[in-house]
């Protein structure tokens, strides 16, 4: 028999900052109104929402932003998508319409750097805004 290559190790995740407000909701130790958790993500109202319906997506495991994505394991890639389709369908906002987005550094203005995607609709969204 061929001897198997033995598979490289994954690399260890990047611990989380202590200071990050939502590794505090993952964890339980900040609140939040929930919408939808499974093994890999986790969905909650935005504390300041800007359309009728605003949620955020996030990984539970702490990475700063979409340009890090590839540090995610490929499982909790597909969850993050799935998740936004996923609680748009669950408030009611699939058919009329909705818009996910996701602020990554500077430019964007991104102003809590654990990665999230902004889930927003339940209105007629500005047709200028991206
Ligand atoms: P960003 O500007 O794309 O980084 O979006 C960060 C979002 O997180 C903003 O829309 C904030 O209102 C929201 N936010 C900040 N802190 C909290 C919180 O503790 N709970 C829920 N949403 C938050």
């Amino acid at each position: 028999p061929v001897a198997e290559t033995p598979k490289p190790a994954a690399p260890a995740p990047a611990p989380a900052p202590a200071a990050c407000v939502f590794c505090k909701i993952v964890a339980g130790t900040a609140p939040s109104r929930k919408v939808y958790e499974d093994k890999y993500v986790l969905a909650f109202w935005d504390i300041r929402p800007r359309a009728k319906v605003h949620l955020l997506v996030i990984p539970k495991q702490h990475v700063a932003s979409l340009k890090e994505l590839d540090e995610l394991p490929v499982e909790t890639r597909a969850a993050l998508l799935s998740a936004c389709v996923k609680v748009a369908r669950d408030q009611g906002i699939l058919d009329e319409g909705f818009r996910v987005i996701s602020n990554a550094g500077k430019d964007a203005s991104q102003s809590v750097f654990h990665l999230h995607f902004h889930v927003v609709g339940g209105e007629k969204l500005r047709e200028d805004a991206i």
